[in-house]
């Protein structure tokens, strides 16, 4: 589907549906706090008779005149993840549904993670007569510097596999292809599209701020995982490697974008997917965009 906002965002959906309970995701959620949210009554973003989170892994596609930008990875096929049953040794049909919106993998000028978590890097690579490639063949991966750094010394210093083992089947496949770009944590794309530091989550994550000078997009990654975070931005998620810096960088963007025409578009708000920040920090709310 096509999103509001600068230039052509397309997205493309792995998984979408009930993920989690909110207590799983967000540790300070109580049971009350969810139920008078008001998500509570929004089936989009949680379903009232299972308790669960709808969430979304997709992929957003950044189309100018001057290139094609992959954002974040999701899971990936045929990864070994044996302690998350949903994302281990899948078979699912992304790279054709990728293709079917117009964005063969062949396309793909840059990739850009917005951090390296499992299911933001997943499909870097695919299976290939039994090794890990890169998925596509003509993209530079851009990876904040700190960000891959931190990940690598993480690999090498601890006995648990980084991320799930990510790092090593999604990561260093791309580094040892030569395909791999360590970039400033506010490097520019080109002119209006460019990395915005945002700690916390992990510790080189970036936003994408994306703007062709009429319009401005924001592309956050995990610094809001889902639409509950914006009604209780103090609420960091189980997977935040610093929660305290997460809640500074959430409310941080939060004020900055708030009571403007910025898009929001994070990588798990289910569809459709962007908003729009209403409110300051007394109080924020969010209303759903989509493309006209
Ligand atoms: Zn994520």
């Amino acid at each position: 589907m096509h999103l509001p906002g600068p230039f052509d965002i397309i997205r493309v959906v792995e998984l979408q549906g009930d993920f989690r309970v909110p207590e799983f995701l967000l540790p300070d959620a109580t049971l009350e706090a969810v139920r008078a949210s008001k998500i509570a009554s929004d089936p989009r973003f949680y379903n009232a008779e299972t308790h669960m989170l709808m969430m979304s892994f997709h992929t957003l596609v950044i189309r100018t005149e001057r290139h094609t930008i992959l954002v974040d990875t999701c899971v990936g096929n045929d990864k070994e993840r044996p302690t998350l049953p949903d994302w281990h040794m899948r078979s699912g049909p992304f790279l054709a549904d990728l293709a079917a919106a117009g964005v063969p993998a062949e396309s793909i000028d840059y990739v850009f993670c917005t951090h390296l978590h499992a299911d933001h890097v997943g499909w870097n690579t695919k299976l290939l007569d039994g090794r890990w490639v890169p998925t596509f063949p003509n993209a530079k991966y851009l990876f904040a510097r700190t960000e891959a750094e931190h990940w690598s010394h993480v690999r090498e210093t601890t006995d648990e596999p980084a991320n799930h083992r990510s790092w090593d089947d999604s990561v260093q496949p791309i580094l040892d292809a030569g395909q791999a770009v360590l970039v400033d944590s506010d490097y520019e794309i080109e002119p209006g599209i460019h990395l915005v530091p945002a700690p916390g989550h992990t510790p080189g994550n970036c936003i994408l701020h994306v703007s062709d000078g009429k319009e401005r997009a924001y592309l956050i990654g995990d610094t809001i995982h889902h639409p509950l975070q914006i009604e209780h931005p103090d609420w960091s998620s189980s997977f935040c490697w610093d929660p305290d810096l997460s809640r500074v960088t959430r409310k941080k963007f939060l004020n900055d974008v708030a009571e403007t025409d910025a898009l929001i578009m994070p990588a798990h708000f289910a569809t459709p997917t962007a908003v729009r920040i209403l409110g300051d920090a007394k109080g924020y709310d969010f209303e759903t965009v989509e493309k006209g």
